[in-house]
Formats: structure tokens, C-alpha cells, sequence
């Protein structure tokens, strides 16, 4: 299909294909924290940021499952835009799952504080109890969603630790143990119309090129953040 737009599902895919050519092997970010001594020459931490659609987080899994790797799929639970509980949202989590997907809390406890004046640390273990719960499935990670509140969920981080509340990893840990987004060249789609990148933890400045241009460079660790949302057929209105 020929297409004017560079964030297709196919294009997205061709991009994965590339990065396999190229010699890379995709891993969870659970997997990083757990094999953190002994990757792969060439790694890619497969992140996937469930911000708006399960829906179109569902042909990420198809794209994954197709080219046999896996990613971490990171939920929220308080969404407006979507219901995890949903007919079809809790099929596609069980799918993601069962393709042997991580899943993991996307976390907007700081957000939650504020709105509901309770306390973070209460809502944290709250949301992580509901999404094992029900998923049957024991979450080891989480990764803080940047929403429209004007607040950071990362903060509440700045003094807490992962393992305090029975999880491996936080994703932007800074801590010998984990330390992915300084340990690697991050490139994300974050900004829904362009790919940006940081190395050793600084923003690249005007460093626009796409996942797939990266990976000629072959950097040995590369943290890739992609949002299903960012993706589309034809047309990002479609
Ligand atoms: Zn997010």
C-alpha cells in the first residue's frame, strides 16, 4: 500500500524486521533487569507504553508474535480513553499475556494523590494488587505514564525504591542494578509525529531519525519506547 505517512503499522513492522537483520536481539524489560550481566552483543528492551488503545496495543502483539520477540507492555488503570476491564481490552491483555508478553503497571500515582487525596504509596499497592489480580499474572515493573496533569508520576520515585513494594524494576531507575535509560541509546516515538533519542541519559538535540536509522550505528543497548497509538493503516484519523 502506498502511503504518505511514516507511523503505519507496516513501516513499523519493516523497522522490527530491520533491526533482526541487523543482528539484534529484543528483550522485556523484565529481562534486562534479570540478565542485566550477560545480554546479548546487540539488545534491544522492547517497551511498549499502553497510553490510549489496548485495541492497537493488540496488533503490536500480532506484529511481535508474527517476527517471534517479545516486549513489556505497560498498563493503565485509570484512563479515561480506556477500560482494561473491557470486553475487549481483557481479551487482548489475556492474549498479550498468553503470547508470553510482560505486562507491567503504567503509573500515574502521583496523579491519583492529588485527584483523590490519597496517599501514592496506598495507590501504588492498590494498582499493582488489582492489575496481578487480574491478569493472574505477578507484575515486577512499572513505568510512570507523563499525562496532562501537569504533574511528574516520576517523582514519587525520586526517594522510593522499586523493591519496597515487591517490584524488580522501576523503568528509569537510576540504581547500579537496573539504570537502563543511562546504560543506553533511547529512542522513542513519544512525540506522535517524530522519533527522538537520548545517549547516557541526554536528549540529542534534533537527532530526528528514526528507530530504524539507529540501528546501523550498532549501539550494543538500545532502550526502544513505542506507543501502539502512534500507529496507524493509512492515516492517523482513520
Ligand atoms: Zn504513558
Amino acid at each position: 500500500m502506498k502511503n504518505d505517512f511514516h507511523f503505519t503499522f507496516a513501516n513499523i513492522e519493516a523497522q522490527y524486521r530491520a533491526a533482526l537483520d541487523a543482528g539484534y536481539k529484543f528483550i522485556t524489560c523484565i529481562e534486562y533487569a534479570e540478565r542485566k550481566g550477560s545480554l546479548p552483543d546487540l539488545t534491544i528492551v522492547n517497551r511498549v507504553d499502553v497510553d490510549l488503545s489496548v485495541k492497537k496495543a493488540d496488533r503490536l502483539r500480532e506484529i511481535f508474535n508474527r517476527l517471534c520477540i517479545k516486549a513489556s507492555f505497560f498498563v493503565r488503570l485509570h484512563a479515561p480513553e480506556y477500560n482494561p476491564f473491557s470486553f475487549e481490552n481483557y481479551r487482548i491483555l489475556k492474549a498479550i499475556r498468553d503470547s508470553g508478553h510482560e505486562i507491567g503497571y503504567h503509573s500515574e500515582i502521583v496523579d491519583q494523590a492529588a485527584i483523590w487525596e490519597e496517599d501514592a504509596e496506598d495507590c501504588l499497592r492498590r494498582d499493582i494488587a488489582i492489575l496481578s489480580r487480574m491478569l493472574e499474572i505477578e507484575i515486577k515493573g512499572v513505568a510512570s505514564h507523563g499525562g496532562m496533569t501537569g504533574l511528574n508520576n516520576l517523582y514519587f520515585w525520586r526517594e522510593k525504591k522499586a523493591s519496597d513494594f515487591g517490584l524488580i524494576y522501576e523503568a528509569y531507575d537510576k540504581s547500579p542494578s537496573f539504570n537502563l535509560f543511562d546504560n543506553s541509546v533511547y529512542i522513542s516515538d513519544s512525540e506522535w509525529v517524530r522519533w527522538k533519542c537520548y545517549k547516557g541519559g541526554e536528549l540529542c538535540q534534533g537527532d530526528r531519525r528514526s528507530f530504524s536509522e539507529h540501528i546501523y550505528e550498532k549501539y550494543p543497548l538500545i532502550c526502544l519506547l513505542i506507543h501502539p497509538e502512534t500507529y496507524f493503516d493509512r492515516h492517523f484519523y482513520e
